[in-house]
């Protein structure tokens, strides 16, 4: 079986083609906001407008294969951001209608997910999920991946990339804030904040811009934002393996390229005896072959929409979403 699947939830547009055993394609174009400033919805949903045909026509000659070969098209329904969403949608339904092939579904965190399990071969893991939308500890339980905790306001790479555009530093922000914190030598007091499973990063960001405009040194802030965020993460991480008994952690989404949270993640799943698996580099951010994989799985077992149906959500929990392909023993 080939599917082809279509990112574009934020700053993404991304096109991907799988088969059975694994991806044959995956090709992305990232919009980078001017220095500054945060994603613009509209501007995004041009870039991706522009770039879509081209990284289509990509995805099919890398994948060797044709629009008429495929046996069905997946798109990212949500959550993100709606005018970068439809342009994701369009494009598939448009393929859908021409060559007559079922249109598929596909929650971007779950895709966040199922890519992970798939290149790392973790069979039922607990996953600590940071993207740039979403900040969750979660896991599959009784047909769908159910919460196990998660931010109550933004999302750690949120947070991060927002006080790393304060201080100036270029996107992606959470790298360039990583190396800053690398010269730190203080942690400085910042809040840190979870209540019962659930985090707030927002209030951490206020207090970080404080301490700034306050004149302490910015690498020690640096240091103190990072450490304070990924140690609120592995707290509710460590509870909910405590909890569940899972002996597998899997690091999923962009913020899962950073070494300093893969450390502190090692450190949880040893106290643990579990195993840490995270996401490869190029699967971690946003990309296409996510929604692709998790649209043949979603496929083979009998996910379609209708063209009708197919309006993006905005607003989507994962918890909303059945997961029919997961079979436990
Ligand atoms: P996603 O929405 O899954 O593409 O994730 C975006 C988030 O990943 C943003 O907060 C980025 O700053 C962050 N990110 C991008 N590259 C890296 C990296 N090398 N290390 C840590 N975080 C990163
Ligand atoms: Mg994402």
């Amino acid at each position: 079986m080939i599917v082809l699947g279509i990112e574009s939830t934020a700053h993404t547009i991304g096109v991907g083609v799988v088969d059975d055993d694994g991806v044959l394609a995956n090709e992305n174009e990232t919009y980078t906001p001017p220095q500054g400033s945060g994603i613009h919805p509209r501007e995004a949903a041009d870039h991706h407008a522009v770039k879509a045909p081209y990284l289509v026509k990509k995805a099919l000659d890398k994948a060797r294969v044709k629009l008429s070969d495929l046996d069905a098209v997946a798109f990212s329904q949500g959550p993100g951001l709606g005018p970068a969403l439809r342009v994701g949608a369009t494009v598939a339904r448009f393929i859908a209608i021409k060559y007559g092939k079922p249109l598929v579904p596909v929650h971007h965190g779950v895709a966040h997910i199922e890519i992970a399990k798939m290149t790392t071969g973790a069979k039922d893991p607990l996953v600590l999920l940071v993207s740039g939308g979403h900040t969750m500890v979660t896991a599959y339980s009784g047909g769908r991946y159910r919460v196990f905790g998660e931010t109550m306001d933004i999302s750690v790479g949120n947070c991060l990339d927002m006080f790393a555009r304060f201080l100036g530093l270029p996107n992606p922000g959470v790298p360039h804030l990583e190396e800053c914190a690398s010269k730190g030598k203080v942690m400085l007091e910042l809040p840190y904040t979870v209540k019962g499973q659930d985090m707030s990063f927002a209030g951490l960001y206020t207090a970080a811009v404080k301490l700034v405009k306050g004149g302490k040194r910015v690498e020690d802030v640096c240091l103190s934002i990072v450490n304070t965020a990924y140690y609120m993460l592995a707290e509710v991480t460590e509870r909910a393996l405590a909890l569940l008994g899972k002996r597998e952690i899997v690091l999923a989404g962009g913020v899962a390229r950073s070494p300093i949270l893969r450390n502190i993640m090692e450190i949880v799943a040893s106290e643990y005896t579990a195993t840490l698996h995270v996401v490869p580099p190029e699967y971690a951010g946003d990309n296409g072959a996510m929604i692709a994989w998790t649209g043949l799985l979603a496929y083979k077992s009998g996910v379609t929409i209708s063209i009708e149906d197919s309006v993006i959500k905005q607003r989507w929990r994962i918890d909303e979403v059945p997961i029919p392909w997961v079979k436990l023993q």
